[in-house]
C-alpha cells in the first residue's frame, strides 16, 4: 500500500504540517490513531516525543 499526504513536502523531505520530519502517526499527524503502525514505527514516533518534550522543558 503506499499512501500521499497532502501536507508532505517531497523537495524538502518534511512535513509542512508540523513543521519537521514526517513521522506517520506522530502526535499532530493526520494519520494519530487512525493506523496501526509497526514496531519499528512505534519506536521511532517515541524517540520523537521524547525529544520533542526535552525541547520543550529546556525552552
Ligand atoms: S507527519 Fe503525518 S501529516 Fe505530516 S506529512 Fe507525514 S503523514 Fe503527513
Amino acid at each position: 500500500m503506499t499512501f500521499h499526504c497532502k501536507n508532505y513536502d517531497i523537495n524538502k523531505d518534511k512535513c509542512k504540517k508540523l513543521k519537521g520530519e514526517c513521522v506517520p502517526g506522530r502526535k499532530a499527524c493526520v494519520l494519530e490513531g487512525r493506523v496501526a503502525v509497526s514496531e519499528e514505527l512505534e519506536e521511532k514516533i517515541r524517540k520523537l516525543d521524547n525529544r520533542l518534550s526535552r525541547k520543550t522543558e529546556i525552552g
